[in-house]
């Protein structure tokens, strides 16, 4: 039996900030389980999302069961299986999130997690080579953000237009305020995706103190009474244990509940069904599963050479691979969707309630996942923010390789479908605004003739993914369906924590990276105190 003070499992946004905050002090021995490969030769290069987002090699490639409001559809989900974990295929937009947030959170009990109690550790991740008020901006964190390189036509064009129909520019939507149409800042440094494996592990691999175990899937939590006491996992189908003092689940909102489900904790009844011995009843681990609900409205571009269709055709994709090559720079190099616009629904809103993001490209499905259109044009996708549809993930075996059924519930809160026609018109009225004329143009999905709300919920139904930011399964609270308390402190149980996206209460405004490598950082904060 190996033996550690801690144990982190899962390598991705949240667990190698963990292992770097832990093992930074050399008397913490710290072992870090990862179910996945060491890395992908697409990881590296930002583009290379696109061939991630399908592939099992780096990739868990979960799918939704099929429900009503999705049409019976199965919903793609994916989440990154190698050191990063999702932030090793993500789409790399570096986005925190509202104050009002992480308020919430606080207003909720859960003592630590105001705005303002947060913000250092926003801070304390993060080198930004942007402008910004150093109130709220980091200079010298491991994770490197960047602003996108200098602006194209067709976001000035953008820019422009969401002038036109009442929306500010704003140059920092991480700093004061959220509100506004502005580039996207990106965890891209010198034409390299930022994982958290290049920010947070590449410069701590030497640590003697710390091992990394990659293609090592954690299968259970071991608990003796109420104790937690290690970990049970496999490294090519060999079993092996490990016990440690304290172990951290990091495993991401999907196999986090999967995993405690699988130590005995979680609702009674579902464990014994599965013939799992309870350990720990609790009844929240896998409920309040929240993500966005997002389509992909899709407009035809007449004006030739402005979108990354034109540039990917014949020579000009060598092209963009040269310019890659020498110098990390064109398309390949950039953030998924460069362009995104936080609104209000209506007047009088403290804050955005909607998020609208621009990829300047159409994309079409092929046999491998989404192909290249050979139309020319632009994706906007169009959608709430704080969406309050709440589904669950739960095992449906006690076998670990089995994965978990996703259940989201879309659309079943009924102001979201509300929002989403709101979000789907406002991204209407920006492409329709004159600035955007001469660019000529043209919607092609929802598509004219779809009008009225129902027509409008009626294609959502038909056509909307999500844009892959589950969170809330190990909700932190102190009411009976939470999961954990605000130190993460799994309930009833010593010595076992979680930290990443599946904690979140609620769903924070954006994407979910920035958040969920806070968690960790502010994860092992809380363990080294307790332990001091
Ligand atoms: C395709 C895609 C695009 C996205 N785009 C963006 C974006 O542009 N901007 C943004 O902010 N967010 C984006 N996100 C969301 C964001 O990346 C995630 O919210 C975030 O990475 C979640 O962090 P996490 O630590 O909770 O989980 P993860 O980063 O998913 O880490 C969990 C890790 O645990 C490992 N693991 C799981 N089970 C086990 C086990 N049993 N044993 C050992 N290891 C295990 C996994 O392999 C993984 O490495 C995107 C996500 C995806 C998938």
């Amino acid at each position: 039996m190996e033996n550690y003070d801690y144990i982190v499992v899962g390598a991705g946004s949240a667990g190698a900030a963990v292992a770097y905050r832990l093992s930074a002090d050399p008397r913490n021995k710290v072992l870090l389980l990862e179910a996945g490969r060491a890395s992908h030769p697409w990881s590296f290069i930002p583009v290379g999302s696109a061939r991630l987002i399908t592939n099992p090699a780096a990739n868990w490639l979960y799918s939704a069961e099929p429900e009503a409001n999705t049409n019976g559809r199965r919903i793609p989900v994916p989440r990154g299986k190698l050191l990063g974990g999702s932030s090793s295929i993500n789409g790399m937009a570096f986005v925190r999130g509202q104050a009002q947030d992480f308020d919430t959170w606080a207003q909720m009990g859960n003592q630590g997690w105001s705005y303002e109690e947060v913000l250092p550790f926003f801070k304390r991740m993060e080198s930004y080579e942007g402008g910004g008020d150093d109130r709220f901006r980091g200079r010298d964190g491991p994770l490197r953000v960047t602003d996108p390189p200098p602006k194209e036509p067709i976001f000035q064009a953008l820019i422009k237009a969401a002038g036109e129909v009442g929306i500010p520019h704003n140059p920092d939507y991480n700093g004061a305020s959220q509100q506004g149409i502005v580039m996207s800042q990106a965890t891209i440094h010198r034409g390299r995706r930022q994982s958290t494996a290049r920010a947070y592990l590449d410069p701590i691999r030497h640590r003697q103190n710390l091992r990394i175990e990659t293609n090592a899937l954690t299968e259970r939590v071991r608990i003796e009474g109420t104790r937690c006491t290690g970990v049970k996992y496999s490294v090519g189908g060999e079993p092996r244990e490990a016990a440690a003092r304290e172990v951290v689940v990091c495993a991401g909102t999907i196999n986090s509940p999967q995993l405690l489900e699988l130590s005995g904790i979680g609702e009674p009844q579902r464990l014994r069904k599965l013939g799992i011995e309870v350990r720990q009843a609790l009844p929240g681990v896998g409920e309040n599963l929240r993500d966005h609900y997002a389509p992909r409205t899709r407009w035809l571009v007449g004006k030739r050479g402005i979108t990354n269709n034109d540039r990917a055709r014949g020579l000009g994709m060598v092209h963009q691979a040269l310019r890659y090559a020498l110098f990390r720079k064109g398309f390949l190099a950039s953030v998924g969707a460069p362009m995104r616009a936080f609104v209000c629904s209506r007047e009088g809103l403290e804050a955005p309630d909607l998020l609208l993001g621009w990829v300047p490209m159409l994309t079409q499905p092929g046999p491998k996942g989404p192909r290249i259109a050979t139309q020319s044009g632009f994706t906007c996708y169009a959608h709430p923010m704080r969406p309050e549809s709440k589904g669950h993930i739960h095992i449906t075996s006690s076998d670990p390789q089995r994965p978990p059924a996703i259940n989201f519930n879309f659309l079943s809160a009924p102001p979201d479908a509300e929002l989403t026609v709101e979000a789907i018109r406002i991204a209407r009225a920006i492409m329709t605004a004159p600035a955007m004329a001469p660019l000529q143009v043209s919607e092609i999905a929802p598509g004219t003739d779809r009008q009225t709300d129902d027509e409008i919920i009626d294609w959502v139904k038909s056509a909307a993914e999500t844009t892959y930011h589950p969170v809330g399964t190990c909700k932190m609270g102190s009411d009976p369906m939470a999961v954990v308390d605000a130190r993460l402190r799994v309930h009833g149980i010593e010595g076992l924590r979680v930290a990443d996206a599946s904690i979140m209460p609620t769903l924070t405004s954006g994407n979910t990276n920035a958040p969920s490598i806070m968690i960790g950082e502010k994860a092992a904060d809380l363990v080294l105190k307790d332990a001091a």
